[in-house]
Order: structure tokens, then C-alpha cells, then sequence
């Protein structure tokens, strides 16, 4: 009785510190503290190749060095730098059966400064027809290191605009080149193409910290979310042209920096813990994708991914979902972990808006990767998403503060080593 007593008591006061401790460095004056930082006017709405997002950068930095942390892989500092290169068709000749080929009509994804496709068995050729999902079908083009000629059905004219302007001309370092046509005709006959490109490099970064584990090291469990928002738009009636995405998505960088600053201090870690601020996540998602380049993906064991926590989720407080719940077991082990807390986690209650494709989480996904995003944004109705009032004064940093000792808790026993959650299908 006595002995049971007294172990119950060690169970409470260790209970206690432990819930004391994790209270002195994940509270709400932190969160506010980070935000302030991240989200303030003159980060100019933290858009990828802007000053503004490069001073977002150093912060973040500096939060790392304080944390200790170790640089990941060969980097020199806690910058992960990314050269791309975009790609402006300058001049366009050629034919898609009798139809005449012109800048209007293709896109090219490439780091050739000319690109000649002579017939239609040069490139492997790729159809995005009237039923496909733009997106789904086109963003893993992007990543094969083959040359691709992808057709893509007029059906697609507004995405494949919208893809000219953004993400579809810009490459990292390859020697290989896609090349999309906007075209009413999927099998043509004939087929010639010449384009040559005005060239220019532009350069971003994603900021990387480890702890290395102190047993399982080649076994990585990341914790991410993305530093880069819109930048700065046209001014509404208050005279307020700064998208600071205080929620979207200063909050999840917010919690990186803060579980990289717990973590350091209970040093307990089994597997390496990798702690990263995505860039360009708004614009396609190059961060991510350019850092699971760089890693074995065999070797992350799970991928945190945390994107707007700072408004309650449609459950109130102290809950938050993750997205592609039932793809591994990820979040049932988590949610065991949280057992006897006043937390709970959900499985995505947007199923119909593809949240587990839209967010960083996506590029490891697809290689396998238990990578998930969770998150308390309620898609249908978060009033202040991708607005000018997507600022500080709307955040609930008490309930933030909660939702990052919850992420915490609940990835105690993958840290650690005794879970390992189960694998996510491959993308073909
Ligand atoms: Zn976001």
C-alpha cells in the first residue's frame, strides 16, 4: 500500500514537473513573442524573393542558434539555399498538326537556354485530359527527371495560364525539360517544337536545424510549417496593403521554432529531430520540394507538418486535425499519447478540399513518408484566410500554446523510438 502510495505520488510530482517544465517553454508569451516577430508589417508579408522574406529567414535563424541546434546534412549554417531557374519562352516556332505553336500555347519547364523537340518520339509524351485533376496529374510531373511532352487539354486553359505565371517555369538544377502544350488535340499526328529561353537564376532558402538522435540517428522525425506568405497587395479601406499571415503560416513556423527550443532542452530524443521552415510554399511548394531532394526518404520515420493553428478548430479549443488520417496510423498514435489530456486530435474534417495534396506535407507523402499536416483552420468558414486581416490580433495564442505542447506530448513515443508509424502508399 505504502509503496504503491509513494509511487503514485513520484508518478504525480514527475507528472508535475514534467507539465511545469514543458509550461516554462511552450506558453503564451512565447507564441506571442515569435509572432509579433514574424507576422509585424515590416516583414512585408514574407513573399518568396523579397527582402522582407529573407529578414523572416535570419530570425528564424537566430531562434535556432539559441536552440543549439546542429546544421542539417553539408550545410554551413541553418540555411538550406535553392538556386532555380526560370524559364521565359522568348521565341516559339512549331507545329501540333496543322496548328501553329506560340508563346501563348506553351509552357516550359526547364534550365535550357533552347529546347528542339523534332517528332513526337523525342519526349515521353504525358496527356492531361477534360477529366484529370490539374494538379494531381501536373505537380508530380515537375519532380521526374525525364524529359516530358505533356498535352494538356484546353478544359485546363485558366490553370494552365495561372501555371505559366507561376510555378511552371521554374527549375532546380536538371538537365531535363517538360514541356506543356494547351491544345484541343491529345493525339496528334505530327508533332515540332523549337523555343528558345531567356534564362535568369533566383535564389531562396529554406532554414533547417537538427537534433541528432542519441541512438537511432539515421531515423529522422520532422517537424516543419512555411515562413513565406503572399507579400504585399492592393490596400483595403484601412489603408492596410501587408499580408502578414500571422495564421498562415507564422503560427506553424512559430511552433517549429518552439518544439526546437523544448526539444533542446529534454535532450532525450532517440531519433534525429529536424526542425524546418519551408520557403515558397504559396507559390508551389518548392521549399518542400526542393528538401525532400535532399534527404533518404526511407529514412523519415514521420513528418509533423503545421500549418494555421492560431484560430480554434470547428471542435472549440484544445483539439486541432490532421490531414490523410486514415492514410497511416500516424494519428492514432498520437492520439494514444494524448490519453488523460484535455487535448484531442481529429481526422480532417475537409476531406473534399484535399488538404493532405495542399500543404507541404504533400512531396514526402507521395515518396512514402507518414507525413501529415495538422492544423485547426476551418476551410469552409475560416473568415481572415489569404486576406489583409489575417493578423496577430485574430490569433488565440493561449489555445496556439496548447496545440504545440499537444504536438509535443503526442510525438513522445515516435521520438523516442517505441512507435513507428506505418508507411503511406506511393504515388505512381
Ligand atoms: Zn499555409
Amino acid at each position: 500500500m505504502k509503496k504503491i502510495i509513494l509511487v503514485t505520488l513520484a508518478g504525480l510530482f514527475s507528472l508535475l514537473s514534467f507539465s511545469q517544465k514543458i509550461d516554462k517553454i511552450i506558453n503564451a508569451a512565447e507564441v506571442e513573442r515569435i509572432e509579433r516577430v514574424l507576422a509585424a508589417d515590416d516583414m512585408q508579408g514574407r513573399k518568396t524573393f523579397t527582402p522582407g522574406i529573407d529578414k523572416a529567414a535570419d530570425f528564424i535563424s537566430d531562434e535556432f542558434a539559441k536552440s543549439k541546434l546542429r546544421f542539417f546534412g553539408s550545410n554551413t549554417s541553418y540555411f538550406q539555399d535553392i538556386v532555380m531557374t526560370k524559364a521565359k519562352p522568348v521565341a516559339v516556332t512549331g507545329l501540333l498538326n496543322n496548328d501553329s505553336l506560340t508563346s501563348a500555347n506553351v509552357a516550359v519547364n526547364t534550365t535550357q537556354a533552347e529546347v528542339n523537340i523534332a517528332s513526337l518520339n523525342d519526349y515521353e509524351v504525358v496527356r492531361v485530359r477534360k477529366e484529370d485533376d490539374f494538379n494531381k496529374t501536373v505537380f508530380p510531373l515537375f519532380d521526374r527527371e525525364k524529359n516530358l511532352l505533356i498535352l494538356v487539354d484546353t478544359a485546363h486553359t485558366r490553370r494552365f495560364k495561372s501555371m505559366q505565371r507561376f510555378g511552371g517555369n521554374a527549375k532546380f538544377a536538371s538537365t531535363v525539360s517538360q514541356v506543356f502544350i494547351l491544345t484541343a488535340n491529345l493525339e496528334p499526328s505530327s508533332f515540332h517544337l523549337q523555343v528558345r529561353n531567356q534564362l535568369t537564376e533566383q535564389r531562396l532558402k529554406n532554414v533547417v536545424g537538427i537534433i541528432p538522435g542519441k541512438s537511432k540517428k539515421e531515423e529522422y522525425v520532422v517537424f516543419s510549417g512555411h515562413y513565406d506568405h503572399l507579400g504585399i497587395g492592393k490596400a483595403n479601406k484601412d489603408q492596410d496593403s501587408i499580408y502578414n499571415g500571422a495564421n498562415d503560416d507564422a503560427a506553424g513556423t512559430t511552433a517549429v521554432i518552439m518544439l526546437s527550443k523544448y526539444f533542446s532542452k529534454l535532450k532525450n530524443n532517440e531519433r534525429t529531430l529536424v526542425f524546418v521552415a519551408f520557403t515558397a510554399e504559396e507559390i508551389g511548394g518548392f521549399g518542400s520540394r526542393y528538401f525532400s531532394k535532399q534527404l533518404d526518404p526511407a529514412k523519415v520515420v514521420a513528418m509533423f507538418n503545421i500549418e494555421m493553428i492560431g484560430t480554434e478548430s470547428k471542435w472549440g479549443t484544445n483539439s486541432a486535425y490532421i490531414t490523410g488520417y486514415e492514410k497511416s496510423d500516424m494519428g492514432k498514435i498520437l492520439q494514444a499519447n494524448l490519453e488523460g489530456t484535455a487535448f484531442h486530435f481529429e481526422p480532417d474534417p475537409y476531406p473534399k478540399q484535399n488538404l493532405f495534396y495542399r500543404s507541404d506535407n504533400a512531396t514526402l507523402a507521395q515518396l512514402g513518408v507518414p507525413a501529415h499536416t495538422i492544423s485547426t483552420s476551418k476551410m469552409d468558414t475560416e473568415k481572415f484566410y489569404h486576406t489583409l486581416d489575417d493578423e496577430l490580433e485574430t490569433l488565440d495564442m493561449n489555445n496556439m500554446a496548447e496545440i504545440i505542447k499537444a504536438i509535443a506530448i503526442s510525438s513522445k513515443s515516435i521520438i523516442s523510438g517505441k512507435d513507428t508509424p506505418s508507411r503511406v502508399e506511393k504515388e505512381k
